[in-house]
This record gives C-alpha cells, structure tokens and sequence, in this order.
C-alpha cells in the first residue's frame, strides 16, 4: 500500500504542488490528469524520489520514504518508466534488459560479479527474453537499442520498468508520441499488468486513462480538483471546465 499525504512541493514562491493525498492499494489503476504545469510530474518526482517534499510523507507498507534516496525506493518497489525512455543506447536491446533487471536486484543478491556467472547469466536471459516477448519486442533482442524507433524504446523502457517486478509503477505519458499500433501494444502491456502490483499513470490522453485507470486524480494548480472513478471524474463539470474543455 502506497499513502501519499498532504504531499507539497514549493519552489521559491511557486508551490508546485499543495497538500495532495492519495493511497494505492496493490492493483489500484489510478491515473493524475491536468493541464500543464499542474504538478503532476512533481508528484511522481516525490514519490521516486528524485524530489524530495516540503511538506507531507510518501509511506509504502507502513515504512516512510519521504527522505529515501531514489535507488533505494526502487528497491522496495517503486518503478517509473519516463517520458524519454532511459534505455542505453549502444547496448542490445536483450543486455538492456539484462541489466535492468541486475540493477535493481533486492539487497543482498549477488554483486556485480554474479551477472556474468554463465547459469546466472542465462536465467537474466531467459527473464529478459520473456519480458521482451510481453512487449512485443522478441524479435528485436539481438539489436542495438539505438536501433528502435521511439515507440519500440518507450516500450523497451517499460519492460525495463516491469523487469524490476515492481510494487508500484509510475507511468509518466507513456502513450506520449506513440504511433496508433504502439499505443495498442501499451494498452494491452499494461492492461495485463499482474494484480498485485499498483499502477499510478500521468497521461493526456483520456482514451488511454478511460482505458486503463479505475480511478483519476485532477490536478489543477497543484491542488486536488476532483478525485473519484474514472467516468465520474472525467465528466465533472470543474473538470471539463478547468482541462478537457480547454484541450
Ligand atoms: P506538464 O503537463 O507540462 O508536464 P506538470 O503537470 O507535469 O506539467 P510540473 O512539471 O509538475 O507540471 O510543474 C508544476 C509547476 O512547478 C510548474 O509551474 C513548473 O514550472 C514548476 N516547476 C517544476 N519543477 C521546477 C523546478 N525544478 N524549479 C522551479 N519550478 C519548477
């Protein structure tokens, strides 16, 4: 369970975001929309930690993050797959996942050493293989990633995200420049998501949120608009008013 309270972000006399609650129990499918510079990307920079909050805590199984330093949030589980996908470029697209699944290894595991170990080594492939079948990407293992258009990294980065077996996974608009068939490969990634772990999505497209959130967010100013179900939110008034009447 991920409890997100009075979350606020202040950047001199800009507060970015301003005492925004949220709890995610595993297999929540929440989405956080808003218009530009709502704060929706602060808020998952809290939760990551990449930023760390004026005000509020980021508590996950009971254990507060809110001073955590960002590999070791994803080490408890907190997964983000960004709007640039963070692949590595040179490497094959297999090795990318490879080490994307070594790198954020639970403490305790092998050290660097233990990736090259040959039966090792094998088990990451296999894992790394079938994370790359999940996103449609099997034929591509040999490549380097370099060679991927920007759909095929995004969903490369996102099987990296999910090779980490993530608790809570943060989506930052992964829909973002996508071509129509990419998009359906992310809906149907995502829509098959395991049940236990929490997905917390920032997206523009309301087709995508409709699609795959239960439950939304509006932001607006770094305040909380509204927050309920997907279709109660979507065709709030304030809601229509403040975002989707203005897109
Ligand atoms: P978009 O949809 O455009 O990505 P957003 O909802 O993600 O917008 P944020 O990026 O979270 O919005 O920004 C919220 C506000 O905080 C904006 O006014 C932005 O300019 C400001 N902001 C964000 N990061 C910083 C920073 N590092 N320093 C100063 N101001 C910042």
């Amino acid at each position: 369970m991920l409890e997100l309270t009075g979350l606020t972000r202040r950047y001199g006399s800009l507060t970015a975001l301003d005492g925004v609650g949220l709890r995610l129990a595993p297999g929540a499918r929440h989405a956080v929309i808003g218009p530009n510079g709502a704060g929706k990307t602060t808020l998952l920079n809290l939760i990551a930690g990449t930023e760390r909050p004026s005000e509020g805590s980021v508590v996950l199984d009971g254990r507060d993050l809110s001073r955590t330093a960002p590999a070791r949030r994803a080490r408890r589980g907190i997964a983000r797959s960004f709007q640039q996908p963070s692949v590595i470029a040179e490497l094959t697209v297999l090795d990318n996942l490879v080490l994307a699944g070594w790198r954020h290894r639970p403490a305790g595991h092998a050290g660097p050493r233990g990736l090259f170990g040959a039966g090792r080594r094998r088990r990451r492939e296999e894992t790394a293989r079938a994370g790359l079948a999940a996103v449609g990407l099997a034929g591509y293992a040999a490549r380097r990633a370099s060679e991927l258009s920007h759909g095929q990294r995004r969903l490369l980065d996102l099987a990296a995200a999910l090779a980490t077996s993530p608790r809570v996974l943060l989506l930052d608009e992964p829909a973002a420049g996508l071509t129509d068939r990419d998009v359906d490969r992310l809906l149907g990634v995502l829509g098959a998501l395991p049940d236990d772990v929490a997905m917390l999505l920032v997206e523009h497209h309301t087709e995508v949120v409709a699609e795959l959130a239960d439950t939304v967010t509006v932001l607006v100013d770094g305040r909380e608009l509204v927050a309920g179900p997907v279709r109660t939110a979507l065709d709030h008034p304030a809601v229509r008013d403040a975002y989707l009447g203005t897109g």
